[in-house]
């Protein structure tokens, strides 16, 4: 399905809005600065957010102007849980609280072995209550997609009512893999690019996401 702003095939919904695609131009330039990039990050996840929120359950209630009641809606029950896989999950985190500041946090610690390109769990803390909420997966590269694999398992574990995936950039790959593992959740992301390299890097792609955020090389 292609909106004016968005192009879905099945389960990937990739943000074409303009400010999304001109963000990420500039996310992807080398020659951004690391306080750029930490900006550009949260303001792609915000419009990445907004996107992905869209069909939260909501009600209508009854609201008290100055003037006289109208009446108003409100997302219901027990909302969102966004869980970040660090390090880079975690640039895009405040975009998504400030959206969401009811939001409970979950941490899903992954590193990936530079050798096998398999993700290895170091830390897991999650929200008691996920089955009353539906949680937001961070994990701005999508790239083998072992790792948000690993991630939405770990979330699905814990009883989550339903998953999302917030992605920046996404390979070709890692969107078939997270599909075929997981094909109820749907993956909200800014582009999916050409391929991975042999060093399971996404290209274009961006760099190491986390490098570009903290400036660490
Ligand atoms: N992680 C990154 O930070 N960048 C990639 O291209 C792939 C994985």
């Amino acid at each position: 399905m292609t909106t004016a702003d968005t192009s879905t095939t099945s389960q990937v919904t990739v943000v074409t809005h303009p400010l999304v695609q001109h963000k990420l131009g500039l996310l992807r330039d080398v020659t951004t600065t690391t306080q750029m990039f930490r900006q550009l990050v949260n303001e792609l996840t915000l419009l990445l957010t907004y996107e992905a929120t869209k069909d939260l359950a909501d009600e209508e209630i009854e609201i008290e102007t100055p003037l006289e009641w109208t009446r108003g809606r409100r997302i219901s029950g027990k909302k969102v849980a966004v869980c970040a896989i660090p390090r880079a999950g975690v640039g895009m985190l405040d975009a998504v609280l400030s959206l969401v500041p009811g939001a409970r946090v979950g941490f899903i610690g992954l590193f990936r072995d530079e050798e096998t390109l398999e993700p290895v769990e170091y830390y897991l803390k999650l929200p008691g209550d996920l089955p009353v909420r539906d949680a937001i997966v961070l994990d701005p590269m999508l790239a083998t997609g072992n790792s948000s694999v690993a991630a939405v398992s770990a979330v699905k574990a814990a009883g989550a009512r339903s998953v999302r995936l917030i992605a920046l950039v996404a390979a070709p790959e890692g969107v078939e893999r997270l599909q075929a593992e997981h094909p109820d959740v749907t993956i909200y992301c800014a582009s999916v690019d050409r391929e991975l390299n042999e060093r399971g890097y996404i290209m274009p792609g961006l760099g190491d996401a986390g490098d570009r955020l903290y400036g660490t090389k």
